[in-house]
């Protein structure tokens, strides 16, 4: 039926699409604080963007995009079998690295011997994987890019921040854990990922189909493979701890010394690789230690220092992060951390009779001037039902408009707790309405 939402999507409503607005502001607040500004790239790019940025043989690019054709290419191509150019041939974004970096090359916002730009993000990603709890075919990401920083205090500072967003969100710091590994980069990664790939050949009869096309086209994804059997054999392939160069080495153990000097604790795991191509150097995964299953990760990002060359910009050192929100919200839950709160009204504005109507709205008025949430009746109905109304709204101030109270140039404010009732001038009822609502 038309009026049922596509699978895997998600309405977000009144306190779901607040919880997502309170979490993307103190996002962007706190990566704020890092120096970071924001950017809002289109839903959908041409879809070599995504090709030659993310990696041909991820699963994001090869299984789980969403195609997007303007109705004329797509009419050609379902009649004729005509393939659209590349200029034509569009997808949603599945991720937001690809679009902000494109965004970076085309405005040339990082001009040589620039100082690094830092863009940060939020919204909407899609990715047509089989819907589960924490996993969606549109979910929604908060990210940060960070172009044209080297050293590996830059790796530690988005990492800090990763962490201290979690934090201030209300994540208890033992409820998750942050892993951490160095990818290695085009010195050492060619030799170790060839030793990988001997070694998933000499076992290939272990593994997965998926796995053993791996071998050939990307074999470190393997690392990722959820099939048991796969586990296993990946269980002792090579490491690339074991094969990193002198300059990752220590790059990595820098990152790791200003992790450690800021009191942040880590698990270093040897096999976390990331589901995309582009990563070089650091990676890192954020992930909950109990309660939501395989789709655990609530965050991860990396260094990406090949990204920027790769999609036509100068080469240019990148980094940044993911947050996935709907997963957040499953471990905030699972933390018991009130979410989406500061809704519905706070004052009901009641009318004796339609006499009162006038003198109805010009408090209604007075009180939203104040800032304060308040509604009236629209309906015509008796004070009875409009008490009932305002009972279940949740508002904790009444103002009741009648004949008398008005002639007298007052009305009567009701606190919904203790149903005290107290009359008020009429230009005093803001103030009072404020003091029953603690504003
Ligand atoms: P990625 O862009 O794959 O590095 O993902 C970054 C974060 O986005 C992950 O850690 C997840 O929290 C979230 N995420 C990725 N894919 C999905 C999905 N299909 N549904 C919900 N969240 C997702």
């Amino acid at each position: 039926m038309p009026t049922k939402k596509p699978q895997g999507t998600e309405d977000l409503i009144a306190s779901g699409e607040r919880t997502y607005q309170q979490l993307m502001n103190l996002a962007y607040e706190v990566f704020g604080t890092y120096g970071y500004e924001p950017i809002e790239t289109p839903l959908f790019e041409r879809i070599d963007l995504f090709v030659r940025g993310i990696g041909e043989s991820t699963d994001v690019v090869g299984k789980e995009m969403f195609h997007v054709l303007a109705s004329e290419p797509y009419r050609r191509l379902s009649a004729e079998g005509t393939q659209p150019d590349a200029k034509h041939h569009l997808a949603l974004r599945p991720e937001g690295t690809a679009s902000v970096v494109r965004a970076v090359i085309e405005h040339n916002l990082l001009p040589q011997g620039g100082t690094p730009v830092k863009l940060m993000y939020a919204g909407p990603m899609f990715r047509a994987e089989r819907p589960q709890r924490g996993r969606l075919r549109e979910f929604h990401q908060f990210g940060v890019e960070c172009l044209g920083a080297t050293a590996p205090s830059a790796d530690a500072e988005v990492i800090i921040m990763l962490m201290r967003f979690f934090g201030r969100a209300g994540i208890p710091r033992d409820s998750i854990r942050l892993l951490i590994n160095s990818m290695g980069d085009d010195a050492c990664r060619p030799a170790y990922r060839e030793s990988v790939s001997a070694y998933m050949r000499a076992h290939a009869d272990e593994l997965c189909d998926d796995c053993k096309r791996r071998i050939e086209t990307n074999p470190l994804r393997a690392f990722d493979c959820k099939n048991p059997d796969c586990r296993a054999v990946m269980h002792s392939a090579p490491l690339i701890s074991d094969a990193l160069c002198d300059g990752c080495s220590e790059h990595y153990a820098a990152v790791k010394g200003y992790l450690d000097r800021a009191g942040i604790t880590y698990e270093e795991d040897p096999r976390l690789v990331r589901g995309l191509d582009y990563y070089t150097n650091t990676v890192f995964e954020v992930q909950v230690i109990d309660g939501l299953g395989a789709q655990n990760a609530i965050g991860g990002g990396g260094r990406y220092d090949k990204l920027m060359e790769s999609l036509g910009g100068k080469s240019t050192p990148g980094l940044g992060f993911a947050i996935g929100y709907e997963r957040l919200v499953l471990a905030l839950e699972a933390a018991g951390v009130p979410l989406g709160e500061g809704g519905g009204i706070q004052a009901y504005v009641a009318k004796v009779d339609s006499s009162c109507d006038a003198a109805a709205f010009q408090v209604m008025q007075a009180l939203r001037d104040a800032g304060i949430r308040a509604d009236c009746d629209h309906q015509g109905r008796s004070l009875k039902s409009q008490f009932k109304v305002a009972g279940k709204s949740g508002a904790a101030a009444v103002v009741v408009c009648g004949p008398d109270e008005l002639a007298a140039g007052e009305v009567t404010v009701r606190a919904m707790d203790t149903h005290e009732e107290q009359r008020v001038a009429f230009g005093q009822v803001p103030q009072a309405v404020s003091a029953l609502i603690g504003k």
